[in-house]
C-alpha cells in the first residue's frame, strides 16, 4: 500500500515520526524533524483520519527520564500540525484507552518510545558475552513483539516515516508491522522521498562525485568511509577524525579529540583511498583553541604540530581553501559531520567553507545531498538550506542506504 493510495477516513494511523528534536532548556532549537513529518501527518488529518504519534527521543537506555520527554514538545507540534490541541499519553505502552476514545482529525502523542528497553530490544543490566545475555536477548526479543503487538492494538493503519531510524529494527520502526497486513502499512512522505533522494545519489552518480565527511570521530563512520572509497573520486575527511590521521603519522596533536586505537585504521583507509585513485584531502592547518570554549585564546597551526595544552577546533584556513577548492566542479555532493565544533561561532569557519562551496557547485548543477543531524544544523545556521539539492532527515540511516544497505524500516514495509 501507498500512504496516496490508502483511505484513512474513520480510521486510526500510527505513525512513527523522528521527533528527536535538539532541545535547549525545554525549547526546540532546530525544528527540522518536525517539519519534514508534517506532509504525512497533514495528508492523514486531512483524509478524515485520526492520528498516534510516536517517537524516540534521545538516549533515555530504557528508563524514565523527563528531560527526554516528548510531552515537552507537544504544543509545537500542533502548532506545527495547525490543530487546537494535541493529546499526550504519558506512558506509550498503556495507551489504549486515550487511542480508543480519539476521533477523526484528533491526534495523540505518545511517550518517548525509548523509556522502554523493548523499544530497540537490548537486554539491560547483563553484560555481553555472558551466557546470561543470550538467555535474556532471547526473552527480550519475545518482550519486544509484546510491545511492538501493544502499539499496533492502537490502530488500524500503521505509517513509517522515521527515516532517522529506518537503519535499526526497533519495535516501532519494523517489529510493529508484523502485525498489520500489507494493505494496511505504508510508508510515509518522507520516507518515499529519502529513499528517492538516495536512489538518485546511487542510481545516477554524475562525477566527478565527492564525500565529505567529518564530525567527532573516525570509529563511527569507518564503514561508510570504506565503502564511499569504492564509488567517490574525491574524499575530504575533516572534524575531529584530523587528528587521528594526524598521530597515526607520528603528529603532535596536543589536546585534540583522538582514538589512540584507531591509528591503523585511519592508515589503512590512506592505503584504500591510493588503492581506488580516490583524492583523500585531509586538514593541513588547524584553528587551535587553548580550551574547549568558543571564547578561548585561538591561533592557527599545522594539525600536526598543534603544542601541549592546545586543541585542534576548527579547519584552518589553507584547509577551508583546499576543501573549496576539491568540491568547486563536482557533479554529486555528500556531505555528513562538520569540519569543527561548529557550535562555537568562533569555530566554524571550516564547516562555513564547505556549506558556501557545496552552495555554488549546486548553483551550478550538482546535486547535493546533506545528511546527519550536525551538517543539517549548518546549513540552517550558514542560511543555505535552500541553496543545497537535498537534506536528509537521516544520519546513520542515510549512509547506510547509500552503502546499498536494506534499511528495516523500509524492509518491513515492503517485504
Ligand atoms: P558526530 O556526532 O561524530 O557526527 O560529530 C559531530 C560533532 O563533532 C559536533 O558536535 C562537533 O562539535 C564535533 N567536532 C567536530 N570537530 C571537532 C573537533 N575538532 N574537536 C572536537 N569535536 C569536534
Amino acid at each position: 500500500m501507498t500512504i496516496k493510495e490508502c483511505n484513512f477516513a474513520g480510521k486510526k494511523a500510527i505513525v512513527r515520526v523522528d521527533f528527536n528534536v535538539p532541545l535547549k532548556d525545554g525549547v526546540i532549537t532546530d525544528d527540522t524533524r518536525i517539519r519534514g513529518a508534517l506532509p504525512t501527518l497533514k495528508h492523514i488529518l486531512e483524509g478524515g483520519g485520526a492520528l498516534i504519534i510516536m517517537s524516540h527521543m534521545g538516549k533515555p537506555k530504557g528508563k524514565v527520564k523527563p528531560e527526554l520527554s516528548l510531552g515537552q514538545i507537544k504544543e509545537a507540534v500542533a502548532a506545527a500540525l495547525g490543530v487546537p490541541e494535541v493529546k499526550f499519553a504519558p506512558d506509550c505502552a498503556k495507551a489504549q484507552e486515550a487511542a480508543a476514545a480519539l476521533q477523526p482529525g484528533e491526534v495523540l502523542l505518545l511517550e518517548n518510545l525509548r523509556y522502554y528497553p523493548e523499544e530497540e530490544g537490548k537486554p539491560v543490566g547483563v553484560e555481553k558475552g555472558t551466557p546470561e545475555f543470550d538467555e535474556a536477548k532471547k526473552a527480550m526479543k519475545e518482550s519486544q513483539k509484546e510491545f511492538a503487538k501493544t502499539l499496533a492494538s492502537y490502530a488500524d493503519l500503521y505509517v513509517m516515516d522515521a527515516f532517522g531510524t529506518a537503519h535499526r529494527k526497533h519495535a516501532s520502526t519494523a517489529v510493529i508491522a508484523d502485525y498489520f497486513d500489507a494493505d494496511s502499512k505504508m510508508l510515509g512522505f518522507l520516507m518515499e522521498k529519502e529513499v528517492q533522494a538516495v536512489d538518485n545519489v546511487l542510481g545516477n552518480i554524475k562525477r566527478p562525485f565527492i564525500a565529505i565527511m567529518g564530525g567527532s570521530k573516525v570509529s563511527s563512520k569507518i564503514g561508510i568511509i570504506e565503502n564511499l572509497l569504492g564509488k567517490v573520486d574525491k574524499l575530504i575527511l575533516c572534524g575531529g577524525m584530523t587528528y587521528t590521521f594526524a598521530k597515526a603519522h607520528g603528529g603532535e596533536i596536543g589536546n585534540s579529540i583522538v582514538e589512540l586505537d584507531k591509528l591503523d585504521v585511519a592508515l589503512n583507509v590512506e592505503k584504500l583511498a591510493a588503492e581506488n585513485g580516490v583524492e583523500l584531502v585531509m586538514a593541513p592547518d588547524a584553528v587551535i583553541a587553548d580550551k574547549f570554549d568558543n571564547d578561548a585564546t585561538q591561533k592557527v597551526c599545522p594539525s600536526n604540530a598543534i603544542p601541549e595544552g592546545w586543541e585542534g577546533l576548527d579547519a584552518g584556513p589553507e584547509a577551508q581553501k583546499l576543501f573549496a577548492e576539491a568540491i568547486k566542479g563536482c557533479k554529486t555532493i555528500l556531505w555528513n559531520g562538520p569540519a569543527g565544533v561548529f557550535e562555537f561561532d568562533n569555530f566554524c569557519g571550516g564547516s562555513r567553507a564547505i556549506g558556501e562551496a557545496i552552495a555554488e557547485a549546486t548553483a551550478e548543477g550538482a546535486f547535493s545531498l546533506i545528511g546527519g543531524g550536525d551538517s543539517v544544523a549548518c546549513c540552517t545556521k550558514f542560511g543555505l538550506t535552500d541553496k543545497v539539492s537535498y537534506i536528509s532527515t537521516g544520519g546513520g540511516a542515510l549512509l547506510e542506504a547509500i552503502e546499498g544497505k536494506v534499511l528495516p524500516g523500509v524492509a518491513a514495509i515492503k517485504g
